[in-house]
């Protein structure tokens, strides 16, 4: 086996790994592995090499060393997650923003993903679960778990 594809199986098991810690929020994605071929984005006026992107349900990872590679996947996991979860409802509520608007948006909803993979990357690294939940439900007395 060789480098190349050592590091595939290891971001699969980091992507089934995400599909676990999230599951209840529908995320069914794909990984594709693309190491080297960064496509260029224009986003409000300036244009930016990709890191990772999602397509239709695919995750495309296009950076080629293992732990960054694993990071944009994580990263692009949880933008979906977002998107899915916030973004999507908050977009048909507020379709008469403008795009400058929405730019300015991606770019703090970009900075707060990097604050949640930094903190999922430690956690898995440590083995110790992240409590995601925050919210306690006041049917079940309050109590977290
Ligand atoms: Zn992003």
């Amino acid at each position: 086996m060789d480098k190349d594809e050592k590091t595939l199986i290891f971001l699969n098991e980091r992507l089934e790994e995400l599909k676990k810690m999230f599951r209840g929020h529908g995320v069914e994605l794909k990984l594709n592995w693309m190491p080297g071929k960064f496509p260029v984005e224009k986003i409000g006026g300036a244009e930016y090499f990709l890191n990772g992107e999602v397509k239709d349900d695919t995750i495309f990872v296009y950076v080629t060393e293992r732990e960054e590679a694993a990071n944009v996947l994580m990263h692009e996991f949880i933008e979906q997650v977002l998107k899915k979860e916030f973004s999507e409802p908050y977009v048909l509520l507020t379709q008469m923003m403008s795009q400058a608007y929405e730019d300015v948006a991606y770019f703090r909803q970009e900075a707060v993903i990097n604050v949640l993979v930094t903190l999922l990357s430690k956690a898995t690294r440590t083995k110790k679960l992240l409590k995601l939940d925050i919210i306690r439900r006041v049917e079940d007395g309050g109590k977290t778990g």
